[in-house]
């Protein structure tokens, strides 16, 4: 079972019965309108109206039900081109007076008889990517826009970059929840690190999971004011997030001031991820020997033991394309 939908599939069928609702009103007003200027629009639409009994009734069982409800259906046919004559001698089309849809397909249901119709399932996916925090960037950092040109400065760093591009990719393509990994991004500003984070973090998302993306920094600040509410009584957690999201994703490990608070937070998130097999994707500016410097053991030993680690390779992307210019 895939997770994520969640929350954000009652708020989306909420929006769909808003707007079809909102359609049907509509349609309403108008068909008032058209039977106060056509009365006889008012007196096919009065007969259609009635078509719900007249099909039911034709409907029940016995001796001469085929001839009753093909009747019914001549009836039917004949209110409607009725209808579509008065709308016509009004100078408007046939399906002046039927709701307005914005998608035509299910009729803003978000189903068809096939399943799930594509606009609901391209809503649910964009509530998604709504809700992991990626924002604007996954307009910008995308798979499809990442360039491997820029690695071109030698063979080697060109191979490195592309095999951590198509893993990163397989990985998004791949995931499936609990048990799909977790990734380690070394490199300094300016190679793609982010880029490749975001590209991960949207296609997992558009998949339908709920993923959630941001900076170390902003964890530790919603961490450290969580702790600072609690102290007050109160039992607010918008921190299970960090725990419960299927991909998490942290953008500059290593940017933040490193105290006791911070590398407590980072080991219990990290920890209590792997235990559940949620899947991390964590970047970092710092090297394999800063690491171990900066963070206690029991920190570096999961990154380095638990996570598929990447360095990349190259020249700074953002002085590259700044001489472009
Ligand atoms: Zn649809």
């Amino acid at each position: 079972m895939k997770a994520g939908w969640g929350s954000s599939y009652s708020s989306v069928m909420e929006e769909y019965d808003r707007k079809r609702n909102e359609a049907i009103r509509r349609a309403e007003e108008v068909r008032a309108q058209f039977c106060r200027r056509s009365p006889a629009f008012a007196e096919a639409d009065r007969g259609l109206a009635g078509i719900g009994r007249l099909l039911l009734e034709a409907g029940r069982p016995g001796p001469d039900k085929e001839t009753r409800w093909a009747e019914a259906r001549r009836k039917v046919e004949e209110l409607r081109q009725k209808r579509a004559a008065a709308l016509e001698a009004m100078g408007l089309p046939e399906d002046a007076a039927d709701p307005k849809y914005e998608c035509a397909v299910c009729g803003d249901t978000g189903y068809t008889d096939a399943g799930m119709c594509a606009c609901l399932k391209r809503a649910l996916a964009e509530a998604s990517l709504e809700a992991s925090g990626l924002g604007a960037l996954t307009r910008t950092q995308r798979f499809d826009n990442f360039s491997l040109d820029y690695y071109r400065d030698s063979e080697e760093n060109y191979r490195t970059m592309k095999r951590i591009y198509e893993d990163a990719r397989a990985y998004a393509d791949s995931f499936y929840g609990k048990g799909s990994g977790n990734l380690l991004f070394i490199g300094g500003t300016g190679l793609g690190k982010t880029h490749l984070c975001c590209a991960v973090a949207r296609e997992v998302a558009m998949r339908g999971y709920r993923v959630l993306y941001c900076s170390v920094q902003t964890m530790f600040s919603d961490f450290s004011r969580e702790r600072f509410r609690s102290g007050y009584g109160s039992d607010e957690g918008d921190t299970d997030r960090y725990f419960s999201a299927d991909l998490l994703v942290l953008d500059d490990l290593g940017t933040e001031v490193t105290n006791q608070f911070t590398v407590s937070v980072l080991y219990e998130v990290l920890n209590s991820r792997l235990v559940a097999g949620t899947g991390t994707i964590i970047n970092t500016n710092l090297g394999a020997k800063e690491l171990r410097e900066r963070y206690a053991d029991r920190i570096t030993s999961r990154l380095f033991g638990e996570f598929a680690v990447y360095v990349f390779a190259g020249r700074d992307i953002r002085a590259q394309k700044l001489r472009e210019k």
